[in-house]
């Protein structure tokens, strides 16, 4: 199937705003941010602009249920499926554990709490075979963060935005666009858009998941099928990549993240996560700092609205399913 240019479904508020952070911002260096923190009111962050790709191709082909994984925490399956029940798909996921945080328990609890059907499993070797069995009884493949190139197409067009924003006077061009890199789609549909603008922007993919060679890969794949659609040559895709940040891996706590997120709070009120943001963050910090750019843009890929009403039906943890509470270790 061809390659959507443009969002055949709209969930989210557009354009989000991007805001100088001057305290953190230096002599040298300018750091701004993109807010896709607020792509939509109940529940915002970067999977809402793939979503809009996704569940629509997913309506185009007849699906009445559709499937994905994540880990327990998984953004990508609590906006799945709140995003699926508003086009009227019910929603699976295969779910994989993850170190227990307040924040990974909110999420798994919300998910649940909207509808979401679990199939709980113990590790990532077991996601395959699962993963079969649901398709081969019926739901449509959604997949793992939503990172195919259809999802992609999200953020070349989230790409378009920006430079809309340049274009208008809202920001001066960035040297380099900071974001976090999990399953690739956000960073790779970012760098293939920058390049179809003409723009001179760089993005840095800040790895928060291992292995490092398999998640590059995997953004450069990415990267690579979108530009058939947006008639960009290969060669003028600027994606670079950070591995500096990941720690012990996918989820784990770091000092160096929980400093960035105090900063983030302190100079720009924003909230961020330990797994994907907080780290993305020091990233962007080091860009500012060590002077490698003149114009920093942090992409900010978290949602910042409230968990609170999303949990209003939720379980208490101590009341989940055994298989369930098995999921935060
Ligand atoms: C999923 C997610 C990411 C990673 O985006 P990818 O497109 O999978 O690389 C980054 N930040 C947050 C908060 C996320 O939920």
């Amino acid at each position: 199937m061809a390659l959507p240019n443009t969002p055949p479904l709209t969930f989210g508020r557009y354009p989000t705003p991007v805001k100088p952070i001057a305290e953190l911002s230096t002599s040298h260096s300018e750091l701004w941010v993109k807010r896709d923190d607020l792509t939509h009111e109940v529940y915002g962050g970067n999977k809402v602009r793939k979503l809009e790709y996704l569940l629509s191709a997913a309506r185009a082909a007849g699906a009445k249920r559709v499937v994905t994984v994540g880990a327990a925490g998984s953004h990508h399956v609590l906006a799945t499926t709140y995003f699926g029940n508003q086009v009227g798909l019910s929603v699976e996921a295969i779910i994989v554990p993850q170190p227990r945080t307040d924040h990974v328990s909110q999420v798994l609890r919300a998910s649940l709490a909207l509808g979401m059907r679990p199939f709980p499993v113990s590790s990532w070797a077991q996601v395959p075979l699962r993963l079969a069995q649901r398709v081969l009884s019926g739901a449509r493949p959604i997949w793992i963060g939503g990172s195919t190139a259809f999802g992609t197409m999200g953020f070349v067009a989230a790409a378009r935005e920006l430079a809309d924003q340049v274009r208008a006077g809202v920001l001066p061009e960035p040297d380099v666009c900071v974001v976090a890199l999990g399953s690739g789609g956000t960073a790779a549909g970012l760098a293939v858009g920058f390049a179809a603008q003409r723009m001179k922007t760089r993005v840095v993919g800040v790895c928060v998941a291992g292995p490092r060679s398999l998640i590059c890969l995997q953004a450069r794949r990415l990267a690579r099928a979108c530009t058939r659609a947006t008639r960009t040559e290969v060669r003028d895709i600027q994606l670079a990549f950070d591995g500096r940040f990941l720690g012990p891996g996918y989820g784990f706590a770091t000092q160096y993240a929980e400093d960035a997120a105090e900063e983030a709070r302190l100079a720009a009120d924003l909230t961020l996560d330990g797994t994907y943001t907080a780290k993305a963050f020091a990233a962007a910090l080091w860009q500012v700092r060590a002077r490698r750019a003149r114009r920093v843009v942090f992409w900010n890929t978290l949602s910042s609205a409230p968990m609170q009403p999303l949990l209003t039906h939720a379980v208490a943890e101590s009341a989940l399913d055994p298989a369930l509470r098995r999921l935060l270790r």
